[in-house]
């Protein structure tokens, strides 16, 4: 397929105009994209400002991030999710801190050895904060260059997006690869949106589109439909007790990862059986109210939780838990976004 004349001399003006002022756009040190586009990865930019403006204050620098407890991490990351995110960024400082002097550096493919930090996030933090010549190529950008080229290939295939990585590089200009590359991020997410609505008539490239010349931009990018996730059912038992409510800690390996949260156990367990669990757990409670039904969609699982209060006898948790009160809740434990409704009720005092 010929390559289409250069696509810089109309993006880049186009971008210097609207590109968002987002805060890591002002100062774009190497920490400052990092962060940005870790947190940016499967959140959207609206949620991912007030967490970048919180962690930024709280952890300025990468030997900031190095140093900082486990539970100061998670809290700051609290509502983002994909927690395994923060624990590689933080094991990613302490790299760069023991090998680098604390400094990222400026090399793709040592930014690739890093934990958590694959092909799009060393391309952008090489291309942004250092001005490398290096591609950083998302499904913004995918989207963009099937519908500028009229292609109909699998965009999910890597020998697709190989293709289409040489083609961004085609029209990458040597003095400007970092703005370049974020200026296609941008004409992605704010004019060739995708699910069948780009906005042709505001784009800087609807001259040279083939797609919008052939009519099928809206059928394109072509991807493979993800697998269909899998329902797990969830019992959540909210305990209360003398000190407050019972807290658990997951395990240090797998979902969430060694968060808090509410007792739960797997399964839709009947009333009986979750007083068994709770028993069997080391919990000597009554069984209240029902609470209401929540549901948490993962990547690749959706959990259907359900459950009821419960009154504790006495005070004292088993090993693995804490009992913590309504201001613990909020400023101190960290708990997943999966449990947002429960953890409302916790902190809002009601009890059933
Ligand atoms: S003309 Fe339309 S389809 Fe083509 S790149 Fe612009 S917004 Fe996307």
């Amino acid at each position: 397929m010929p390559t289409l004349e250069p696509i810089a001399p109309a993006l880049l003006p186009w971008f210097y105009k609207n590109a968002r002022a987002l805060p890591f756009r002002a100062d774009p040190t190497p920490y400052h994209v990092w962060v940005s586009e870790i947190m940016l990865q499967q959140t959207r930019v609206a949620a991912a400002l007030e967490h970048y403006r919180r962690f930024m204050q709280a952890l300025p620098t990468v030997a900031d991030l190095a140093a900082c407890g486990e539970e100061q991490l998670f809290k700051l990351w609290e509502g983002l999710g994909y927690y395994s995110r923060a624990r590689n960024l933080q094991k990613a400082a302490r790299i760069v801190c023991e090998t680098w002097g604390g400094r990222l550096p400026a090399s793709y493919e040592e930014l690739l050895r890093l934990p958590g930090v694959g092909e799009y996030t060393a391309g952008a933090i090489g291309s942004i904060a250092f001005g490398l010549p290096v591609p950083a190529v998302d499904g913004n950008v995918l989207r963009v260059f099937s519908r500028l080229y009229n292609d109909p290939g699998n965009i999910m295939d890597p020998a697709v997006k190989k293709a289409f990585t040489v083609r961004v590089m085609e029209h990458q200009p040597p003095a400007a690869p970092g703005d370049y590359n974020q200026a296609l991020m941008e004409l992605g997410a704010l004019v060739c949106l995708p699910g069948g609505a780009p906005q042709c008539c505001a784009c800087p490239l609807a001259r040279l589109c083939r797609a919008r010349a052939a009519g099928t931009q809206l059928g394109l990018p072509v991807k493979t439909k993800p697998k269909a996730r899998r329902v797990q059912p969830i019992t959540v038992l909210l305990v209360r007790g003398p000190g407050g409510w019972l807290l658990q800690k997951r395990p240090d390996t797998g979902l969430l990862a060694g968060l808090w949260q509410p007792v739960l156990f797997e399964g839709a367990l009947t009333r009986a059986q979750a007083a068994a669990a709770l028993a069997d757990l080391g919990v000597r409670a009554s069984l209240g109210g029902a609470l209401p039904p929540a549901k948490h969609v993962f990547s690749h699982i959706e959990w259907h939780m359900a459950g009821w209060y419960a009154t504790a006898a006495a005070g004292t948790a088993p090993a693995g838990c804490a009992f913590a009160g309504p201001e613990q809740l909020r400023a101190g434990y960290a708990l997943p976004g999966a449990f947002k409704v429960y953890k409302a009720l916790m902190t809002g005092g009601s009890q059933g």
